[in-house]
C-alpha cells in the first residue's frame, strides 16, 4: 500500500483511531473542519453583496445565501438558521454533501473573479449545526390536525422533505419504506465519512416526533399494490429513487467477486451503523488487503474507491472508459480519491474478466476520444491491439442506475412511464397522469442529487397541499 493511502485506512465508519483522524484533519477541509463561530463570521463576511447573487441562481433550492452570509458575519445566528432551513429541509446534509463546485462555489463571483470561493457549503453546515446544539431545531407542532392523510413511498430526501411539508399543514403522513432503516440513499448510499448516519437518524427523529409515521421494512409491490395504497391515503407520493445497476455484459461477468456498487457500499454503511454484516465480516465484501478495482467515473465510483481506502485495500484503482475532464463526477472528488493514493486508470475500458471460480485479472482496451455523440460527450472509440491486464481480487461495478420498472411492480400498468422507464411526471406540479398520485426525486429525474430531490419532494407538497385542499372542500359539501 502506498504512503498516501496508509494516512487514510481505518477512516470512516470503522472508529479510527484518534491520531489518524487528526492527520486526516489537517489534510483536509472536507466535512471534518468544524467551523467556529469567529470563523464562520470571518468567512461569511467575504461575501461581497455583489447584487447579483449567481450563487443563489445556481442553488436548487434558491437559498438566499447572501442574506445568511450577512447574518452570520454579523453573529445573528438563529435569523442565519431561520432564513436557511425556509428554503431546505436538511441545510446540514446539503453543506456537507452538495457539489458545491457546480452549484453555488463554483458561481461565487468573488471564485469568478480568482479570489477563492466564500465555502457557502461549510457555513450553511456550520449554520445549521450551530442551530441544533442551541436547540434551535424543534419538532413540528400541529394547531389543528386534519383527517385527510397522505402515503409516501421511499424515506430517500425527496420523500422526508414532502412529508415534513406536508406534516407542517396537519396533514397526517406515512412513510412506506423497503429499508430498515429512513434515509434512502443518504443512509445505505453515501459513505459515512461524507456524511454522518448520525445527522441523517436525528432529521428523521426529529419527523417522527412531529407525528410522521414510518413503516419500514415494507416493499410496494410486495406488501401492498399501488392501488391498495391509494384506497388507504388521500393522495400518494412516489419517491422511490432508481437502484436498477447498470450491467457490464462482458466474458467472465458471472465469476466471483464481481459486485454491484451498492452492494459493496450498504454492507459498509451497515456495518459502519453497527449491524452484523456477514458477508462484510467473512471478507467477502470488504476490501481489506486486496486489489481493488472499481469501474466508473461517476461519485459512487468515487464513494467505492474512497471506501476501499478506508477499508485497508492494498491498492485501489478506478477504470474509467474517457478522461478526467470528460469524467460525470465531481472533481473535487476526483482530486479527495487522488490524494487518497486511488490510481486513475483513464481511457480504459474493461475487455474480459478472468479466473477460475473468482476474478483474478481483468484485460483491458485502451480508449480513444472521438467526436461528440448525441449526449454532447465525446465518443469512446477501442484502439486496436491495445490490451493490457490488471490484477484483481474485486471488482465493483460503479456504472450508474436506471430505475426499475415500476408499472410492474406496483401492479399499476397505467402509470405512466418514460422511455428511461423514470415516472413521467408535471416538473411544476409533480403530478404523473394518474389522479392524486405525485412522484418526486431520483425516480422522476434519473439518478441525480440530493439537493434536486429535496426540491422536488417540496414541489410536490406544494400541489398535494393544493390538491388535498380541493378534496377537503369537496367532502365538506358533500356532508
Ligand atoms: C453512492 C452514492 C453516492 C451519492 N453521493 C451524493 C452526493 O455526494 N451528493 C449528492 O447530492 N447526491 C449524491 N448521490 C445521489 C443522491 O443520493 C440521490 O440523488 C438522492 O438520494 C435521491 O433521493 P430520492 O429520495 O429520490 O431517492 P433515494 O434516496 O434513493 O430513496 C428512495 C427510497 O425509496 C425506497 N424504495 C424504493 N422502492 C420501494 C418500494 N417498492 N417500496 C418501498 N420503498 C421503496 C428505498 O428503499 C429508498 O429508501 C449519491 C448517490 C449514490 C448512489
Ligand atoms: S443547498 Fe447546496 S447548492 Fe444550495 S446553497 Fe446549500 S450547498 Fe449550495
Amino acid at each position: 500500500m502506498s504512503d498516501k493511502m496508509l494516512k487514510f485506512v481505518n477512516l470512516g465508519q470503522q472508529n479510527p483511531p484518534k491520531r489518524e483522524v487528526l492527520e486526516r484533519k489537517e489534510n483536509f477541509n472536507e466535512i471534518y473542519k468544524e467551523f467556529i463561530n469567529e470563523k464562520a463570521k470571518e468567512q461569511s463576511s467575504r461575501c461581497s453583496q455583489c447584487g447579483v447573487p449567481f450563487c443563489q441562481v445556481h442553488c436548487p433550492l434558491s437559498n438566499n445565501i447572501p442574506d445568511w452570509l450577512k447574518f452570520t458575519a454579523e453573529g445573528r445566528f438563529k435569523e442565519a438558521y431561520e432564513l436557511a432551513q425556509s428554503t431546505n429541509n436538511m441545510p446540514e446534509v446539503c453543506g456537507r454533501i452538495c457539489p458545491q463546485d457546480r452549484l453555488c462555489e463554483g458561481n461565487c463571483v468573488i471564485e469568478q473573479s480568482g479570489h477563492g470561493t466564500v465555502t457557502i457549503g461549510s457555513i450553511e453546515k456550520f449554520i445549521t449545526e450551530n442551530a441544533w446544539k442551541n436547540k434551535w431545531v424543534e419538532p413540528i407542532k400541529i394547531k389543528l390536525e386534519k383527517n385527510l392523510s397522505v402515503g409516501i413511498i421511499g424515506a430517500g430526501p425527496a420523500g422526508l422533505a414532502c412529508a415534513e411539508q406536508i406534516r407542517k399543514q396537519g396533514y397526517q403522513v406515512i412513510i412506506y419504506d423497503r429499508y430498515d432503516r429512513p434515509g434512502g440513499l443518504l443512509i445505505y448510499g453515501i459513505p459515512n465519512f461524507k456524511l454522518e448516519k448520525s445527522v441523517v437518524e436525528r432529521r428523521t427523529n426529529l419527523l417522527k416526533e412531529s407525528g410522521i409515521k414510518f413503516i419500514q421494512n415494507f416493499e410496494v409491490g410486495k406488501d401492498a399494490t399501488l392501488n391498495e395504497l391509494k384506497e388507504k391515503h388521500d393522495a400518494i407520493l412516489i419517491a422511490t429513487g432508481v437502484y436498477k445497476a447498470r450491467e457490464i455484459e462482458i466474458p467472465g461477468s458471472n465469476l466471483g467477486n464481481i459486485f454491484p456498487a451498492m452492494d459493496f457500499l450498504t454492507a459498509s454503511n451497515k456495518k459502519g451503523l453497527g449491524d452484523k454484516v456477514e458477508q462484510f465480516d467473512n471478507g467477502t465484501l470488504n476490501a481489506q488487503g486486496k486489489n481493488v478495482i472499481v469501474i466508473g467515473g461517476g461519485d459512487t465510483a468515487m464513494d467505492c474507491v474512497r471506501t476501499s481506502v478506508r477499508q485497508n485495500a492494498k491498492s485501489v484503482k478506478c477504470l474509467y472508459r474517457r478522461d478526467r475532464e470528460n469524467m460525470p463526477g465531481s472533481t473535487r472528488e476526483v482530486s479527495n480519491a487522488e490524494e487518497e493514493g486511488v490510481e486513475f486508470v483513464w481511457l480504459s475500458s474493461p475487455k474480459k474478466f478472468e479466473g477460475i471460480d473468482k476474478v483474478e485479472n481483468i484485460l483491458v482496451d485502451k480508449i480513444e476520444l472521438g467526436d461528440p455523440d448525441e449526449s454532447g460527450r465525446r465518443k469512446p472509440i477501442i484502439q486496436n491491439n491495445s490490451e493490457f491486464k490488471l490484477n484483481a481480487d474485486i471488482i465493483i461495478k460503479a456504472l450508474g442506475f436506471d430505475p426499475e420498472d415500476l408499472p410492474y411492480l406496483f401492479k399499476e400498468k397505467n402509470l405512466q412511464v418514460s422511455k428511461w422507464g423514470t415516472i413521467k411526471a408535471d416538473f411544476d406540479t409533480m403530478e404523473t397522469n394518474l389522479p392524486g398520485v405525485f412522484a418526486a426525486g431520483d425516480i422522476v429525474r434519473g439518478a441525480s442529487l440530493v439537493v434536486w430531490a429535496i426540491k422536488d419532494g417540496r414541489d410536490a407538497a406544494i400541489s398535494i397541499s393544493k390538491y388535498l385542499k380541493i378534496l377537503d372542500e369537496k367532502n365538506k359539501k358533500v356532508a
